[in-house]
C-alpha cells in the first residue's frame, strides 16, 4: 500500500463509472436494431400466414366453383327434361332433384361469395404488410448505420478512459492493482468503492465498528467493508 492508492483509486472509480456509462448507451443503441429486427421478423412471420390461409382459401373458392359448375350444369339438364317431360311420374321425380339441387347452388354460391370476400381481405393485408416490409428495409438500414456510428463513438470513449484507467492502475502499488481487479469482478460497473457515511458502509448500511473507522480515516491501510467487501474511503465531506 502507498499512500496515493486510494486517491487513484478513487480516480479510478469516477472513470469506471463513465465506463458504465458508455455500456450502457452501447446496449441502448444496440436494442433499437434489436427491436425493429423484432418488428420485421413478427410482420414477415403473420405474412407467411397470411399467405398460406390465402392459398387454402383460393384452393377451396376453386373446388366449389367447380361444383357450382356441375350443379349448374346438373339443373339446366333438370329444367331441360321438365320440359319436356311426358309423364305425371318424370314430373315429380324431375321436382324433387331440383328441390334438391336448387338450395345446394345457393348454398354454394353464398360461400363463394364470402370465400372471395375473404380473400380480398387477405389480399390488402398482404399488400399492406410487403409495403411495411418495404418501408422498414430502407429505414432499418438508416437506423443501423446510426447504430454502427454510436456504438463507435461509444467504444472510442471506453477505450479512452480504460488506457487512463491503466495509467493509474501501473501507478498504484500491486496491493492496490490487486485489489481492484477482484473488486471490478464482482461490481463491475456498480461502484467498487463506498464512503463511511456516520459511521455506515453508504453502500450496504453495515455499522462500520468504530476501530475500523479510525483506520479507514487515516487512510493508511486499504480497508474493505466487513458488510460487502467494498473499499472504504472517509466521509470526507
Ligand atoms: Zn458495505
Amino acid at each position: 500500500m502507498q499512500n496515493s492508492d486510494i486517491s487513484y483509486l478513487l480516480e479510478i472509480q469516477k472513470l469506471e463509472n463513465k465506463i458504465g456509462e458508455y455500456v450502457k448507451s452501447i446496449d441502448s443503441h444496440s436494442s433499437r436494431t434489436k427491436t425493429l429486427e423484432k418488428q420485421i421478423s413478427s410482420k414477415k412471420n403473420t405474412l407467411q400466414e397470411i399467405e398460406q390461409k390465402t392459398k387454402l382459401q383460393k384452393s377451396s373458392l376453386a373446388e366449389k366453383e367447380k361444383e357450382l359448375y356441375e350443379l349448374e350444369e346438373k339443373r339446366k339438364k333438370s329444367d331441360e327434361h321438365y320440359k319436356n317431360a311426358k309423364s305425371e311420374q318424370q314430373v315429380k321425380a324431375l321436382e324433387k332433384e331440383l328441390k334438391e339441387t336448387i338450395p345446394n347452388i345457393e348454398r354454394l354460391e353464398d360461400e363463394i361469395l364470402s370465400l372471395m370476400e375473404a380473400i380480398d381481405l387477405s389480399e390488402k393485408e398482404i399488400a399492406e404488410i410487403n409495403s411495411f416490409l418495404k418501408g422498414s428495409a430502407e429505414s432499418f438500414n438508416e437506423v443501423q448505420s446510426e447504430v454502427d456510428e454510436g456504438i463507435k463513438d461509444d467504444k472510442y470513449a471506453i477505450e479512452v478512459f480504460e488506457k487512463k484507467e491503466k495509467d493509474i492502475l501501473d501507478g498504484c502499488s500491486l496491493e492496490a492493482r490487486e485489489l481492484f481487479f477482484s473488486l471490478k469482478k464482482r461490481f463491475q460497473y456498480q461502484g467498487f468503492i463506498s464512503l463511511v457515511e456516520k459511521g455506515k458502509c453508504n453502500k450496504c448500511f453495515f455499522t462500520i465498528p468504530p476501530l475500523l473507522q479510525q483506520t479507514v480515516l487515516k487512510g493508511a491501510s486499504l480497508e474493505c467493508c466487513p458488510g460487502c467487501q467494498r473499499l472504504l474511503t472517509p466521509d470526507l465531506s
